[in-house]
């Protein structure tokens, strides 16, 4: 049994994080093309609201791993479960995360991408867990650093659940 939805962040200030991250990207990437890897599923809405602020050209694909279940504690195997359609070589590139917890996840797919020859590779999280981290991965544009608790909503589930809430929440 979970207990919850809880409200961590209202969707308001989720609203001023992804305006604040999109004026990032534009003053960075200007003319550059840049391609946008979301890891699926969490990333979803998350991305769909970042490039409508970014409001330049740029591309978007996804990658699809394999998640943590129902479970609530990561495996730490991961699986590539659909792989990006892309031309990665000589591109600029930017990841993009719902959450970074432990790192490994993140790690698993900059490694990856680093071995297709990207012109530039950056990180972009909506969240990340600082207590949890095993791995240092550099975040280069970060939303909120949240306590230990397990985050669902604005597209990040629980078992498919709580994908629809607009709000970042916590279940126990
Ligand atoms: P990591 O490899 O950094 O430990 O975990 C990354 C992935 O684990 C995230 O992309 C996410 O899918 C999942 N994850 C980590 N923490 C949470 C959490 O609090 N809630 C949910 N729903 N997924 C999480």
């Amino acid at each position: 049994m979970s207990k919850g939805p809880f409200v961590l962040i209202k969707h308001r200030e989720i609203s001023m994080a992804v305006d604040r991250i999109a004026g990032e990207i534009r003053r960075d990437y200007r003319y550059k093309n840049p391609l946008l890897i979301g890891i699926l599923k969490g990333s979803f809405i998350f991305m769909a609201d970042l490039v409508r602020r970014i409001n330049m050209p740029l591309e978007v694909d996804f990658i699809r791993l394999s998640s943590y279940g129902s479970n609530m504690e990561s495996s730490g195997r991961i699986k590539v479960v659909s792989k990006l359609s892309s031309r990665i070589n000589n591109r600029h590139i930017i990841i993009v995360e719902d959450i970074i917890d432990t790192g490994l996840t993140t790690k698993f797919v900059m490694d990856s991408l680093m071995k297709r020859h990207p012109a530039s590779l950056k990180l972009c999280a909506l969240t990340e867990k600082p207590a949890r981290r095993k791995i240092e991965v550099p975040i280069d544009y970060l939303g909120f650093s949240v306590p230990d608790k397990f985050i669902v909503g604005y597209g990040i589930d629980w078992d498919e659940k709580y994908r629809y809430l607009s709000d970042i929440c916590y279940i126990e």
